[in-house]
């Protein structure tokens, strides 16, 4: 099927302006998301033959009329910086050229697509600190308060879910892309996840999106919320992820675990020009556990003391996993 859309309405659908009405000369003006700007200084026309975006800060410009075949590169990335609806955005080159000839749509980079929003399950509820105490027990024996997050829990009839702390995740937008369920009972599967892709997936991904000197970038949600980092859900770096890594202008650190996985993280992320730190904690595997043993004030003091990057940190890791 092909879309009757055209690009105006998918970009107004996807909810990147800001509501306000247009200035005199049409534009609606935004942030743009394409340099990451904190000021608005880029902006939105609509005309009848086609879509424009300028910004005044990074320059870009970007024109798109309703009858192109493909979008033009600038366009391209006017479209994946704001995290508009790509699929859609190219439903409306669908119906452009659909009439005239059976070419093959533009290629797409998958793998920097952000992850599709969605629902939890009508079995899940966020937790009640009065009712749900085996909960607020758990959280709190993680070093974290129950309003460290917006937890969830599901009914205990929920064999797939039931006796598991939900985390929900959100991307920059505070839309839901993703949740995972932690056992709070010791003899299970720690982590349960559902049947969705997670590489575009980012813990705490509005941090991202703010102007800090730096950020910590965790394997897992608990770490994440321990030093107020953001996760990527594993040990690994996807594209996606490093394409959003890399929004971030200020300094990314990575705390390695002191384990395979921990290493291999560690190396990705050199490759990828970010930083290392190696605090002093002891015996502790994560960072989570560093907090609840010596508390955040010590260890995020640890972290930014001994960051390091290049060869010094290339060479800090070599001591730091033989030493485990
Ligand atoms: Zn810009």
């Amino acid at each position: 099927m092909f879309s009757t859309q055209t690009l105006e309405e998918v970009i107004r659908n996807s909810g990147v302006l800001s509501g306000r009405p247009p200035t005199a000369d049409g534009w609606h003006n935004v942030k743009c998301a394409v340099c990451n700007d904190y000021k608005i200084r880029g902006g939105f026309k609509f005309e009848p033959e086609g879509v424009g975006y300028h910004c005044f800060n990074c320059g870009t410009t970007a024109v798109h009329k309703n009858t192109s075949r493909k979008f033009s590169d600038a366009m391209m990335k006017v479209i994946t910086s704001f995290g508009i609806d790509l699929d859609a955005a190219r439903g409306t080159l669908f119906s452009a050229f659909a009439s005239e000839s059976s070419e093959p749509p533009p290629k797409i980079d998958k793998r920097l697509l952000p992850a599709p929003t969605i629902e939890l399950p009508p079995t899940m509820f966020p937790l009640n600190p009065e009712k749900h105490e085996r909960y607020v027990n758990y959280i709190e024996s993680r070093g974290l308060s129950v309003d460290s997050w917006r937890w969830y829990v599901s009914v205990p009839g929920d064999r797939e879910w039931a006796n598991r702390l939900i985390v929900p995740i959100y991307n920059h937008r505070d839309q839901l892309v993703f949740f995972q369920g932690r056992t709070i009972i010791k003899d299970k599967k720690r982590w349960h996840t559902p049947q969705l892709r997670k590489t575009s997936v980012i813990f705490q991904h509005k941090k991202l999106y703010t102007h800090g000197e730096s950020v910590i970038v965790c394997e897992g949600v608990f770490d994440a919320l321990s030093v107020d980092g953001v996760a990527i859900l594993g040990s690994s770096f996807s594209d996606y992820h490093l394409a959003e890594l890399n929004k971030f202008r200020g300094k990314k650190i990575i705390v390695p675990n002191k384990d395979e996985n921990g290493y291999q993280m560690a190396l990705e992320a050199l490759e990828a020009g970010f930083s290392l730190a190696f605090p002093d904690i002891g015996s502790c595997g994560d960072l989570n556990e560093a907090v609840v043993q010596y508390g955040k004030l010590y260890v995020e003091d640890q972290i930014y003391q001994t960051v390091a990057e290049g060869e010094l940190a290339r060479f800090k890791l070599s001591i730091w996993t033989n030493n485990s």
